[in-house]
């Protein structure tokens, strides 16, 4: 079995949203104990609504969100941080092995650098090449591997569509030569038959070059076609983890049930009666006691108002945090 390359364990980021002269800061709790394992080489998958913690979740482990409790290990085989206390030297090192591939192409990229110099960038911040044959050389390596033209190198992102200009962002990601990426929402912004070419590309890079995803996103229907392994966050926490299949047949958490319930399917069998997702997720700084999702669960009873539920082996590698999943689908 591949070993993890990030480990994170009962990771918590606090933010202090609020200041008071008589003592009473207010906090959010984006992130509450939450632990998983991205195994080396794999594409994990990380699954819920807005509010629900993801993108926090995934910049705590590039180290661009505060880590106030628990640790988040990096190990690749060659260097091995703990980015709890990580040195600036090691940061700038972490910084060229761990990358982040935005959601918005558009905002991402400077409308007055060229696709060559926005994907040259990186490189020279990061003082990799030494001479600007060098950066080009690799550029040109990188563009070809994003299937981007090299003509295309001399232009500005204007002149580019959507599913190009995110094609130039994966490019300046990988120029840096990183062992793992965190892409962000990635396809989100994209027409549907685009996003399926830029899936095929990031899984297709991930296979030639051996890289490690963590693929946020909020749509688990695009999460089922890409991913080996799952976790459904939701308020902060984490909710069900699995790897895919055993997610997708049998999940185990109410939210996860219902997440499932909202993707649209031609199907005339598929099941009406299923559970929707109804109102809104709580706010974080003001969360429910008890279970999370209880204010929105159909299943919620007494335990639920004011116990919270641990996440629990349910099978295998599947884990999941409800008081009753074991009566409502264990079947
Ligand atoms: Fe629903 Fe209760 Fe399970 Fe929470 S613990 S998901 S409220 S049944």
């Amino acid at each position: 079995m591949n070993k993890p390359l990030v480990s994170v364990k009962n990771l918590t980021v606090t933010y202090q949203i609020g200041h008071s002269f008589v003592g009473k800061n207010t906090y959010l709790n984006a992130v509450n104990d939450a632990s998983i394992s991205i195994t080396k080489g794999s594409f994990y998958g990380l699954v819920g609504e807005s509010g629900s913690g993801k993108t926090t979740l995934g910049r705590a482990i590039l180290k661009a969100a505060p880590i106030s409790k628990g640790s988040v290990h990096y190990d690749d085989g060659e260097v091995s941080y703990d980015l709890s206390a990580i040195s600036k030297i090691e940061l700038k090192d972490y910084r060229k092995r761990a990358q982040l591939i935005f959601q918005d192409p558009y905002a991402a990229l400077s409308p007055r650098m060229t696709v060559r110099d926005i994907i040259a960038e990186p490189l020279e911040v990061m003082g990799i090449t030494k001479t600007r044959e060098e950066t080009d050389k690799r550029v040109r390596e990188i563009a070809q591997k994003c299937r981007l033209n090299l003509e295309h190198l001399r232009r500005f992102p204007h002149a580019f569509s959507g599913g190009q200009r995110q094609r130039i962002s994966i490019a300046r990601a990988l120029v840096s030569g990183p062992q793992f990426i965190v892409a962000d929402e990635s396809v989100a912004a994209l027409d549907v038959s685009i996003q399926a070419d830029v899936l095929n590309l990031l899984k297709d890079i991930q296979r030639e070059m051996g890289l490690t995803f963590l693929f946020i996103s909020h749509d688990l229907s695009v999460v089922a076609h890409t991913c080996d392994h799952v976790a459904v966050m939701y308020l902060g926490r984490l909710v069900e983890t699995a790897p895919t299949s055993q997610l997708f047949n049998s999940p185990k958490h109410p939210y996860t049930k219902a997440l499932f319930s909202a993707i649209p399917s031609l199907d005339p069998d598929h099941d009406s009666q299923a559970q929707k997702l109804e109102g809104e997720i709580p706010s974080p700084t003001d969360p429910p006691p008890g279970c999370k999702f209880h204010t929105r669960c159909p299943f919620a009873e007494g335990i639920c108002m004011t116990e919270e539920p641990k996440l629990e082996v349910a099978d295998g590698e599947h884990e999941v945090s409800c008081h009753r999943w074991r009566e409502l689908f264990n079947a």
